[in-house]
């Protein structure tokens, strides 16, 4: 019979302290759980449950230390960064620290959604041509990124819907999607300008950010229109989900300069059945969000493939 060996045992202490393993645990609301004392020094991470991984990001931004940020716009980098990390059960990149090593980066869900992050010091290997990939990467990121909002595009968003409906369809999972609308938008344009406009696009994009999980995936797809992806939820949870973004519109301020202004959205919603055919998915939701608008907007409207052919 073969002996069961256990990793820990075998590789003792010496396995979580080597300074060329960077290792994290992140859970479900990206709050940094544990690490190895190499990833906190590099990191200058916390681990007492009091960090989560934007303010990782932040203090590394404000400290140069940890992750090279090539951005002028934190912001902008941190919700770029948000439309990638935890979207698909794995992924693996090649990243630089601000002390010039050179690491290659894997992120895995968990079974309990947590996220482990892996990282391999790469400082000494495959160095050339790690500039042209470095810039490669940024290119393919830029071509998948909204350039006001900073958020997934919609040629992105049309990729993810593809691979969300194959991967639940094969797998026999729940997926839901919402097509979401600002109210009346064309007002604040004419009302206020287009760059006041711009700034409620941005402001929507980073409170749409906020009210979703890590694994949730959500881009602009026009002009005022957004695409959220909610997979393995029911529909109650789905519906919970986007009614908390409408109230989190009702009452947010998005404008410094005109604090008594307001805005709101409307919301198509429905969810994958037998048929993964995803024009008839954007077509079922693109009517509940029709139906939104006509009744009053600053609602959700849900639409099932059934009530339909019924
Ligand atoms: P409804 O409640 O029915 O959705 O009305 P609406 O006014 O929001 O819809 P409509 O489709 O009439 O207007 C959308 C406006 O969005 C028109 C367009 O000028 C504006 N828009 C599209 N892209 C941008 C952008 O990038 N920036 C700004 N500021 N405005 C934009
Ligand atoms: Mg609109
Ligand atoms: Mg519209």
């Amino acid at each position: 019979m073969t002996e069961h060996l256990n990793l820990n045992e075998m590789a003792g202490e010496g396995l979580l302290e080597n300074p060329y393993l960077l290792v994290s645990l992140f859970d479900q609301h990206d709050i940094l759980r544990a690490a190895n004392p190499p990833f906190c020094e590099a990191y200058g991470a916390r681990t007492d449950g009091s960090m989560s991984w934007e303010q990782l990001i932040r203090e590394n931004y404000e400290q140069q230390r940890g992750v090279r940020i090539r951005a002028d716009d934190i912001e902008a980098w941190i919700r770029s960064a948000y439309s990638r990390r935890g979207k698909q059960p794995f992924r693996g990149f090649e990243a630089d620290l601000t002390d010039g090593r050179w690491v290659w980066m894997t992120e895995t869900i968990l079974p309990n959604r947590w996220m482990l992050c892996v990282g391999m010091d790469i400082t000494h290997q495959r160095q050339e041509g790690r500039e042209l990939r470095y810039a490669r990467d940024l290119a393919l990121r830029e071509a998948s990124t909204d350039v006001l909002t900073g958020i997934s595009n919609r040629r992105a968003m049309m990729r993810n819907l593809q691979q969300q409906v194959r991967s639940a369809a094969e797998q026999k999972r729940q997926l839901h999607i919402a097509l979401i609308d600002i109210d009346h938008f064309k007002a604040v344009n004419d009302t206020y300008g287009h760059a006041t406009g711009d700034q409620v696009l941005i402001h929507f994009a980073r409170t749409l950010q906020a009210c979703i999980r890590r694994e949730d995936a959500c881009g602009r797809v026009g002009g005022e229109e957004f695409l959220l992806l909610l997979p393995d939820v029911g529909q109650q949870q789905a519906l919970q989900i986007c009614e908390r973004l409408l109230e989190r519109l009702r009452k947010s301020h998005p404008l410094a300069q005109l604090p008594a202004f307001r805005y709101s959205a409307s919301v198509g919603m429905t969810s994958l059945q037998d048929d993964t055919d995803t024009a008839r998915l954007l077509a079922l939701a693109d009517g509940a969000l029709y139906e939104a608008k006509r009744s009053g907007r600053d609602r959700i409207v849900f639409r099932s493939a059934a009530e339909i052919s019924n």
